[in-house]
């Protein structure tokens, strides 16, 4: 019997009604897709003894797991309070209680994250790391936000499809005495970025219009001639989304940015939504707010406080086409052609 159950009360800890009445998929957040393999024995054992016996491998990076009855759902919240504890507190530093009642809100979605440094030859970033700070600012807030963070513009994170999406970028050196003109980073730049090198007098030449700050010619130059600057930088890319209503590639807001930046607009996402939703937390994309603030008052608010390094690019102007769904106007039944 349903009609008692309260599916909106549920859903704030983290429960996603199923398609089979009185079931539910718990989500565990896992900031930045990463944790010890220490916690799949946990996950084994929510499965086995509360869900479906399976679980999945959530498409924002979370332990999602089915098959949950309503009857069980307060035995759930108990047991994963020593999971939610040792992430989010312990690891990420997120103030917030911690008791039986599981997860405060689902309002804020988990962060998702590339592997980015911890592994990848191709990072510029940090990613964990960045994954780890942004949760302790984000959550547990019920207005509804989602980042996703790439360590390179590779974006295999697909930081162009969210609200805010985090891409590692970096800014690289030419020591010209060290460069033998063997041609591999303008070989690089051409297959895997924007082609901006080329060969002038058996030395290199960038265009600096448009570099994407990849870093593939610091990969492929064999004695160093290219290399990264020490500093870390980051690009921000806006209002994309996918979903039914008008989904849309993200634009570039901010470009070179240091992490004190990226810190600093994520501290003021929550009062901008709050003002944007008049204090009414609904569930709506990142990218429907800032049209309706429009993009000039999204920038005053979100850049209120937050000093931006020499290095730092900000957009002049946004403009989303959405003409995705006019596109089908050339998608027509197979009988009219
Ligand atoms: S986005 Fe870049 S850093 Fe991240 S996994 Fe892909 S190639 Fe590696
Ligand atoms: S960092 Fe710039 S110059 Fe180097 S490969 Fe990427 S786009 Fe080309
Ligand atoms: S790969 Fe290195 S050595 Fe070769 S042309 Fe480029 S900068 Fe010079």
């Amino acid at each position: 019997m349903n009609h008692d159950i309260d599916i909106k009360e549920i859903r704030k800890n983290c429960f996603r009604q199923s398609k089979v009445k009185g079931e539910f998929m718990l989500q565990m957040r896992v900031p930045g897709g990463i944790v010890a393999a220490k916690h799949l024995s946990m996950v084994q054992h929510i499965a086995e003894t509360w869900g479906n016996g399976t679980f999945h491998i959530g498409t924002r990076q979370t332990f999602s797991l089915p098959g949950i009855k309503y009857e069980s759902i307060d035995a759930v919240n108990a047991y994963i309070k020593d999971y939610i504890r040792e992430i989010e507190v312990d690891t990420c530093g997120v103030d917030m209680d911690v008791n039986d009642a599981g997860y405060p809100t689902i309002g804020a979605r988990n962060i998702v994250a590339c592997i980015g440094n911890s592994h990848c030859i191709k990072a510029n970033i940090d990613t964990t790391a960045l994954a780890r700070k942004l949760e302790s600012i984000i959550f547990p807030s019920h207005y509804h936000i989602k980042i996703s963070i790439a360590g390179c513009p590779n974006d295999c994170a697909k930081a162009h499809f969210t609200d805010f999406g985090i891409i590692g970028v970096t800014k690289t050196e030419y020591d010209y005495d060290r460069c033998i003109g063997c041609g591999k980073c303008v070989e690089a730049c051409a297959h895997h970025a924007t082609r901006v090198l080329s060969m002038e007098q058996a030395k290199v030449v960038k265009d600096e219009c448009c570099c994407v700050g990849c870093g593939e010619c610091v990969l492929a130059c064999p004695t160093g001639a290219w290399s990264r600057v020490p500093t870390k930088f980051y690009r921000v890319m806006i209002g994309g989304r996918t979903g039914k209503k008008s989904p849309r590639m993200g634009k570039m807001f901010l470009n070179f940015v240091t992490e004190d930046v990226i810190i600093g607009i994520m501290k003021n996402w929550e009062k901008f939504s709050a003002e944007v939703l008049e204090h009414k937390p609904v569930y709506l994309h990142g990218g429907h707010l800032i049209d309706r603030a429009g993009y000039h008052k999204f920038k005053e608010m979100i850049l209120d406080g937050v000093t931006l390094n020499p290095e730092a690019m900000v957009a002049q102007r946004i403009f989303w086409a959405e003409t995705e769904y006019r596109s089908n106007i050339n998608v027509l039944p197979v009988a009219t052609k």
